[in-house]
């Protein structure tokens, strides 16, 4: 919970108007996915009553993804495919099979730096303990073993693990999908001005009543409450992985919770990460596997990708630093 106080404010999504007496936003807020989800409808067309309606559709849709790729959920599918997953396939249904075969994509594409099997050594790592702790390192070196999303069976629709104790976890991108099928939804019933905000990931549509007219503002990743940085965005993806998330300190040293596949250990090369995409769930995943892949690669990876542009924050001599790819970096503007 206390994670999700603070990504609430991860990145504020701010709208300015100069005509904003004209547009009478309709907001709802739920707790879901572990986070506070906040969708917007700008639309003037339709009654108040309507766009609740179908602002609760939205959220059933979010509510229903949660419940199927929630890993802390022991009635979820995915649960029942990681209690399971090593003595026999389990069919998948059409989220998890989008979100798995995505989460396949994404790691081929960033060459294992996003791995959903990351789960098994994530389960090492308890952020939620009042006293948290480094896990033993022989530990650490045996459980990545099970880590590698080739060792996942893939047989049309049926799911397995190829070894004994892997685990999945899907939080680096169910919270994605479930922004981008929260917005098809809205548009499906004729919205076509709003946004839709996961503890700060969010996607946004926009018509001539709000276009420039929208802010999306970084957080400064150690000044909490303080903004790093906005840029202005009419329609699209937006997400960030930072390591002041869900973190712990021991011995001067930051222990977060995005974790490079290859060490079992929390990447240590970049301090936030901002993605900016069409979808919302390439845009999470993304901002994982930029992580953990550091500054300079992660900017090289990013400037080869058609449609992704990022915003990357890291220290360099104690300092910090920020970056930018070619399409966002004029766009920039710091907050002071
Ligand atoms: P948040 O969930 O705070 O928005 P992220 O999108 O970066 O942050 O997702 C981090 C979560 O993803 C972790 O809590 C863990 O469950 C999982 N994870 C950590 N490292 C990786 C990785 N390298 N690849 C895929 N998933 C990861
Ligand atoms: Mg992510």
């Amino acid at each position: 919970m206390k994670k999700s106080l603070i990504v609430l404010f991860l990145i504020l999504f701010s709208f300015q108007c100069q005509n904003y007496s004209k547009i009478i936003p309709i907001t709802q807020t739920r707790l879901l996915m572990d986070t506070f989800v906040q969708i917007v409808v700008y639309d003037q067309d339709k009654s108040k009553h309507e766009i609740n309606r179908i602002i609760g559709l939205a959220f059933d849709r979010i509510q229903q993804i949660d419940n199927i790729t929630n890993s802390y959920n022991d009635s979820s599918l995915i649960s029942f495919v990681n209690q399971n997953g090593a003595s026999y396939q389990i069919q998948m249904d059409s989220v998890l099979y989008h979100v798995v075969k995505e989460s396949q994509r994404i790691s081929t594409l960033s060459k294992g730096n996003f791995d959903i099997t990351t789960g098994a050594v994530k389960d090492l790592w308890d952020f939620n303990n009042d006293n948290p702790f480094v896990p033993d390192s022989t530990v650490i070196r045996k459980t990545l073993k099970l880590v590698d999303y080739k060792l996942l069976s893939i047989d049309s629709d049926y799911l397995g693990f190829k070894t004994s104790g892997m685990k999945i976890d899907l939080g680096a991108i169910a919270k994605g999908f479930a922004i981008d099928e929260a917005v098809r939804i809205l548009s499906v019933h004729g919205i076509h001005d709003a946004m839709v905000n996961a503890g700060g990931d969010l996607k946004t549509i926009c018509t001539n009543l709000t276009a420039g007219k929208r802010k999306v503002w970084i957080n400064h990743p150690r000044n909490t409450g303080e903004m790093f940085g906005f840029f202005r965005m009419d329609s699209g993806s937006v997400a960030t992985s930072g390591d002041y998330e869900r973190f712990f300190i021991k011995d001067s040293i930051r222990y977060h919770h995005i974790l490079d596949p290859k060490t079992g250990y929390p990447a240590g090369k970049c301090i936030s990460v901002t993605i900016i995409a069409k979808n919302a769930l390439t845009a999470d995943a993304l901002a994982t596997a930029v992580f953990v892949m550091g500054p300079e690669q992660g900017m090289i990876f990013v400037e080869n990708q058609a449609f992704i542009e990022c915003i990357i924050l890291y220290k360099k001599d104690g300092k910090l630093i920020w970056t930018a790819s070619t399409g966002i970096k004029d766009k920039f503007y710091l907050a002071n």
